[in-house]
């Protein structure tokens, strides 16, 4: 179990992470969400160890980091993919890092097999792909068999099939009841993956729900609506109170009465529906207003998620 309580960390007048509190549990995959620059690096480093707190704490099991007996095996964590550099083989990476952790050596064809590198594990990782390099980076966060995991952006850079694969070992970590805590600035890739979500913006803690209430809780019900006559059907639904937006499919986006309230409000006044569609708005949608929200807690001009990301390297 990771727990945080009050974590803040300020670099000069920056706070990057601020007061926040969590708990991450065993068993099931935590998806770790913000857009960039929202603090997941600099809370993760903290819960490794590698950075200090401002104020606040985080432990791993009750303990902080550093008081851990064996933190290779308590903790097995992959923070820049790029950390693996060099001309050493995959094998003699794993095998050196075993050596130093008192792990044993059979542990590292495990990994090397777990992590599907067995055959390339003579070769020099420098030549090794984005993907082989992220796999080499996992095998090295299992290799202490450890009960907690800590993966920063691990599908960053991936295909298709690598973030299939990297989808699947965290469920299986996770149904092993290990604590598997995983970040993104993603919500797609969150979706797929995580049953449970802690969301941060501007170093703030915006949500720790489990992925189902957040669906229910976030997605809200609209409808698609076209007509063959849609500023008469615009004009009858906000004479209504209905909220009425072009959608980006064309027709519109209604937001407030339901499907058949719209379908009874066109036929009271003979206007003809060619579509009713009820929809919900995409996990996507709700964490970019989240997100958008906690930038302009500080920011007030933000407009997009792109945007969002080139306002905050402004403001750093
Ligand atoms: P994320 O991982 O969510 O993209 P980071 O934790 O990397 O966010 O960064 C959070 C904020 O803290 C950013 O504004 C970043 O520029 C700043 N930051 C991170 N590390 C440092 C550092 N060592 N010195 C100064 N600012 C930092």
């Amino acid at each position: 179990m990771i727990e945080a309580r009050e974590l803040t960390k300020r670099y000069g007048d920056k706070t990057a992470v601020d007061q926040l509190s969590f708990t991450v549990r065993p068993g099931r995959v935590t998806g770790f969400l913000g857009p960039n620059g929202a603090g997941k690096s600099t809370t993760m480093r903290l819960i490794l160890g590698l950075d200090a707190p401002t104020s606040g704490s985080v432990t791993v099991g009750g303990k902080p980091y550093a008081e851990l007996p064996a933190p290779l095996r308590a903790v097995g964590s992959l923070l820049d993919a790029k950390g693996a550099h060099g001309g050493r083989s995959a094998y003699r990476h794993l095998a050196g890092l075993a050596a130093s952790n008192r792990i044993p050596r059979r542990r590292v064809d495990e990994v090397l097999d777990l992590t599907g590198l067995t055959e390339v594990a003579g070769r020099r990782f420098s030549g090794f792909s984005l993907g082989m390099g992220q796999r080499l980076g996992i095998a090295a966060a299992l290799l202490g068999d450890p009960e907690v995991l800590i993966l920063d952006e691990p599908v960053n850079g991936l295909d298709t099939e690598g973030i299939r694969w990297i989808r699947g070992l965290m469920k299986s970590l996770a149904a092993q009841g290990r604590t598997v805590f995983l970040s993104s600035h993603l919500m797609s890739e969150m979706e797929l993956t995580a049953d449970h979500l802690i969301v941060i913006g501007r170093g703030r803690l915006l949500a720790d729900t489990t992925m189902r209430d957040f669906i229910e809780t976030n997605s809200r019900a609209h409808t698609l609506v076209r007509s063959p006559e849609p500023e008469k059907l615009r004009s009858l639904l906000e004479a209504k109170g209905a909220d009425v937006r072009l959608d980006a499919r064309g027709g519109w986006r209604v937001d407030g009465p339901d499907a058949a309230a719209i379908g009874d409000l066109a036929r009271d006044h003979g206007l003809a529906i060619h579509e009713l569609t009820p929809a919900h708005s995409s996990l996507e949608e709700v964490y970019t207003a989240l997100s958008q929200d906690s930038a302009e807690y500080r920011t007030h001009a933000v407009q997009s998620p792109h945007a969002v990301r080139s306002s905050r390297k402004e403001t750093v």
